[in-house]
């Protein structure tokens, strides 16, 4: 029955993304797994943990859907952490169930939602980012974690923004005002318990950009992969920041390796991409396979001395474009990055 319940959510999450993109500006909310939400609607998928100490966002969404974000986690929030208890139509020894606590849920007030504590932003992108200032303003870190540093000498508090530290270098050279840049930033890995789960930020080096985190909800099982995974277009990455083909098969390797398959059924680890519905293992491993299929056509392609508009000519991902090329990354622009990012490779 779990499993008929998993393979539902994920194909609810591709219904809902397709009436998303025939009405720009809705939010959606679909409840992955456990404490674990994806928002969609915002630029980037939002990944939500939302439970009894607060609300922690993998990534922000655009600066232009700030607000709605704020609101929607807020509501979020308030029906997981701070609903009352649901009233009963009667109290006493004729209701089935408990009837003193139906009498209490009467009249028992409910606690304040709890409020957005953490934000990790996946890369410096401004589908990711640009929500950053609104909604860190909007929440609050408690004393005594890493974001203490923001209670000293100030009186506005906010949410702590965690990215890798090449995400704030990039976006401080970018001159994005302070209160966007991350608050805490990482070389490597960071770990955090939060909302009863083991929450991993893993930093792949050198995928979709080289300041990648993929952040990894233990108990709950999903894995927000960021842009190293889109369902909607082949994947983007940017040689000149970093990124490259063969660390974007690599970090879809890695996902499948941190992944478990559900037995017969769509379900087991839900992976949440940067863009597009939620998948498990087979879908990342078919997208693995489309992205690895190309890259050897075109290193091929070099191999045998042909010239980018060569390559271009070739047609190489023609029984992959009526799925993948979409405006915002052509193949044509997918394929000179994967052309540039082989070329750089020292042989
Ligand atoms: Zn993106």
């Amino acid at each position: 029955m779990r499993g008929v319940v998993a393979a539902l959510i994920v194909c609810v999450s591709a219904a809902s993304t397709a009436t998303l993109s025939a009405q720009p500006g809705d939010l959606h909310v679909l409840p992955l797994r456990g404490n674990v939400y994806l928002l969609a609607g915002a630029g980037a998928n939002i990944t939500l943990s939302v439970g009894k100490e607060g609300v922690l966002l993998v990534d922000a969404g655009t600066a232009a859907m700030a607000d709605k974000v704020v609101a929607a986690v807020n509501q979020l929030a308030k029906d997981v952490t701070a609903a009352a208890v649901a009233a009963r139509p009667c109290a006493g020894i004729g209701c089935s169930g408990n009837a003193f606590a139906s009498f209490l849920g009467t009249v028992a007030s409910p606690a304040p939602p709890k409020p957005i504590q953490y934000i990790v932003n996946t890369s410096a992108d401004a589908d990711h980012t640009g929500g950053n200032a609104k909604i860190a303003a909007a929440g609050t870190t408690f004393g005594g974690g890493p974001g203490l540093g923001q209670f000293v000498g100030v009186v506005r508090v906010s949410a702590t923004i965690y990215a890798h530290e090449n995400v704030l270098e990039r976006m401080s050279a970018a001159k994005i005002p302070t209160a966007a840049l991350p608050t805490e930033s990482y070389p490597d890995d960071f770990k955090q318990f939060f909302n009863g789960e083991g929450i991993h930020l893993i930093h792949w080096k050198g995928a979709h950009s080289d300041g990648d985190t993929v952040v990894h909800f233990r108990a709950s099982d999903v894995i927000s992969a960021g842009d190293v995974l889109s369902t909607v277009s082949y994947p983007m990455f940017d040689v000149a920041k970093g990124g490259s083909i063969n660390g974007i098969i690599a970090g879809l390797n890695n996902l499948l390796d941190l992944a478990i398959a559900e037995y017969q059924t769509e379900g087991g680890t839900l992976i949440v991409p940067g863009h597009g519905r939620v998948c498990d293992s087979a879908d990342v491993a078919t997208y693995r396979d489309m992205v690895t299929i190309i890259r050897d056509r075109v290193q091929d392609a070099i191999t045998r001395g042909l010239t980018l508009d060569q390559v271009k000519a070739a047609r190489l991902t023609k029984d992959y474009d009526t799925r993948y090329d979409v405006p915002s990354w052509t193949k044509d622009q997918f394929v000179e990055a994967v052309y540039r990012s082989l070329s750089a490779v020292k042989k």
